[in-house]
């Protein structure tokens, strides 16, 4: 009688731990959601002035009137920089909010991936030849010409990963490859990306490289491998999580290698979709 008595009492309590803390869970997912939607309104509200001081700090950096001394020029010349920097920063916040509110739509349209390594390497030769880096692009013709997938987005990604790697690596070389999924070589990727990915893009430096403890910390937002305030190298610590938020979107997934003071290597898994929107919430299916 008396044990029947005790458990009913401490299944009575147990439904009441329960229903608390499924009160106290759907809180944070409110609460979270709050704080993703503020960020994304307070972004758009900081770009229109933002970009107001851009568009006249570039005016006066020109001295269209030739009515300003050379260091004013320079002052409205640094304003305009600090102005472009904060724009990016926004941005990213912007992007990313919207990545966590569910409200980033994904449009489903042709990749072309034998254009995808022109267009990168026209915007990123360049900056790695600046800084004495050999950059090298490779195709591997066995993959497909098109993928379904979000332009846009992957073309997004592909540029964080190119312009971490350029700005972490001081020497050696700058690569980006394209080449079909392996499933030996590949194996630990394939669990995030069921179906197998069409199409893989890795991009491979010769830089500093990330500390073994860091791998997976990098992909947090605001997290850098250097925590110092005194960091040589900028940046906001929000591309890679952004990257890979977008990569899952599109059902696909990055893995990093990486051995300190030597290089490394970013992998991106990209399935082929099928037609048609996907939502930033919907389900995108594999082709
Ligand atoms: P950011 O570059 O703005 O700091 P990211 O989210 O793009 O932010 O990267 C986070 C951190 O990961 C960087 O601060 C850096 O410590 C490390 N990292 C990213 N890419 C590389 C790379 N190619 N080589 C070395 N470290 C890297």
């Amino acid at each position: 009688e008396d044990r029947t008595r005790f458990a009913e009492e401490k299944s009575r309590e147990l439904s009441r731990t329960q229903v608390e803390l499924e009160n106290y869970a759907s809180e944070l997912k409110r609460s979270s959601q709050y704080k993703s939607e503020f960020l994304a309104n307070m972004s758009h509200e900081l770009r229109t002035p933002l970009n107001s001081m851009l568009i006249l700090s570039q005016m006066l950096a020109e001295n269209a009137h030739g009515t300003l001394l050379p260091e004013e020029q320079d002052y409205a010349r640094v304003i305009h920089e600090a102005g472009g920097d904060l724009l990016l920063l926004i941005n990213d916040i912007l992007d990313l909010s919207k990545v966590e509110a569910g409200k980033l739509d994904i449009h489903i349209d042709e990749v072309d991936t034998t254009e995808l390594p022109f267009v990168m390497e026209h915007h990123f030769r360049p900056l790695a030849e600046k800084k004495g880096l050999a950059f090298s692009v490779e195709r591997d013709p066995a993959i497909p010409d098109i993928i379904y997938s979000d332009g846009l987005r992957v073309h997004q990604i592909i540029k964080n990963l190119l312009s971490n790697a350029i700005k972490f690596t001081e020497q050696g070389t700058v690569r980006l490859t394209l080449r079909p999924f392996d499933p030996v070589l590949d194996e630990a990727a394939a669990r995030h990306v069921p179906g197998g990915a069409a199409i893989v893009v890795a991009v491979s430096d010769t830089g500093i490289g990330i500390p073994a403890p860091m791998h997976e910390a990098v992909f947090d937002p605001f997290r850098q491998a250097d925590g110092t305030t005194n960091r040589k190298y900028g940046g906001t610590g929000l591309g890679l999580s952004i990257s890979r938020e977008l990569s899952k979107l599109l059902r696909g997934h990055i893995t990093l290698d990486s051995v300190e003071g030597s290089g490394s290597t970013f992998t991106l898994f990209l399935p082929s979709l099928t037609e048609g929107a996907v939502g930033g919430a919907g389900m995108a299916n594999v082709a």
